[in-house]
């Protein structure tokens, strides 16, 4: 199967007083200018971009436009189940500034839940639908950190904070040596997991945002679906990997104020997006045919080594790219804008995880 990566756009509430410069109309976001040209003295003309799906999360009382959580989740969580219950890979990165509402579109609060709970639940409803006689199904959970070019354990049940290594299967690919994989029987025992997952995550504070998270946060589905022939005793298996992806923010290191150490973390958290950039980049050129060849640098950071199959690869790929409205963030919010449209040329090359022989 041959897929596009989806490109999706939300847009979050504003929270100052300042001027909102985003507008949105179907599948096409406008970014308004703020900046006059010197010479001439005339606005710069808007910038209008055309994605999969807009999200207008701005304001509450526009209802026939807002989009909550649960509309996000019905228009992005759905399809990605029904491929995953057909066997195949998905990935969904959420991209974007600090402060632009990756982790409320990924995890929400108790409150409002984001994509991640409402996929674990719906996962488990739909395991029960579909069981047969003869056909069972597993799901198995891990949560990992990327922070400093280094990997952690999210759910080490010791509660270690060692980095884990990143080793290269031959046949399937590369993968987090160490990492718990844990079997989970219900949407509450996740909840458990993610709640504690969620504490041990790196957190420091910088000039820009107190809670700005410097670190990528990725979270794994595993669904294993088991058919019995009764009559012959043999069975086979069908695997399929949700990655779910809450990046750093996308913010260069240098607006944030970081020195020293920060400034350190900062250049390797850019390591890990610059790398993500160029390989989206890369990817691009080949699925628009202008370079088929053209050399796409994975190994150049452990989040695109890790996440190579998502890339271009054997999965179903979504890019979620989150914005402030705020005239203040216009700089971020081109780039973002920019970036999640060039996510748009994307090709992957999906297959069904079938073992018959399991
Ligand atoms: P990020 O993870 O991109 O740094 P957060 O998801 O933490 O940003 O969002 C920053 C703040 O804005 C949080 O308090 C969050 O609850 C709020 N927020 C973000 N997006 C939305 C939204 N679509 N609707 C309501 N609140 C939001
Ligand atoms: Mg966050």
């Amino acid at each position: 199967m041959v897929w596009g990566c989806f490109s999706w756009i939300r847009v979050r509430p504003i929270n100052l007083k300042t001027n909102c410069v985003v507008g949105m109309e179907g599948n096409q976001t406008v970014l308004n200018p703020v900046f006059m040209c010197s010479s001439t003295g005339c606005h710069f003309p808007p910038q209008v971009f055309a994605y999969d799906h807009c999200f207008w999360s701005m304001d509450e009382s526009d209802t026939d436009k807002f989009a909550g959580q649960d509309v996000v989740f019905q228009c992005l969580g759905e399809s990605l189940l029904d491929n995953a219950f057909l066997g195949y890979n998905a990935c969904i990165f959420a991209y974007g500034q600090t402060g632009s509402g990756k982790s409320y579109t990924m995890m929400g609060s108790s409150e409002q839940p984001g994509l991640i709970p409402r996929l674990c639940s719906s996962l488990f409803d739909r395991t029960l639908q579909e069981q047969r006689e003869g056909e069972s199904f597993t799901v198995e959970v891990s949560f990992m950190e990327i922070y400093n070019e280094k990997v952690r354990d999210l759910l080490d049940p010791k509660g270690s904070r060692q980095a884990l290594r990143v080793r290269e299967h031959k046949v399937f690919g590369p993968y987090v040596d160490g990492l718990s994989r844990l079997a989970v029987a219900c949407y509450k025992d996740i909840e458990c997991l993610m709640s504690e997952g969620n504490k041990s995550r790196t957190v420091a504070a910088t000039n820009m945002n107190e809670e700005s998270s410097r670190s990528h946060a990725v979270f794994n589905i595993i669904l294993t679906h088991t058919l019995m022939d009764l009559g012959s005793g043999t069975s086979g298996e069908k695997v399929s990997k949700l990655s779910l992806v809450d990046l750093a923010g996308s913010e260069r290191a240098a607006k944030t104020g970081a020195t020293g150490e920060r400034m350190k973390e900062g250049s390797n958290i850019n390591k890990s997006l610059s790398t993500l950039g160029l390989v989206i980049s890369a990817l691009a050129d080949q699925g628009a045919g202008k370079n088929k060849t053209k050399f796409v640098p994975y190994r150049d950071s452990v989040l695109t080594w890790l996440l190579k199959d998502s890339l271009g690869g054997n999965s179903r790929t979504a890019m979620v790219a989150t914005v402030s409205p705020a005239a203040d963030n216009y700089d971020e919010t081109l780039a973002t804008l920019r970036y999640a449209d060039r996510a748009k040329s994307i090709v992957n090359h999906a297959v069904v995880n079938e073992d018959p022989n399991a």
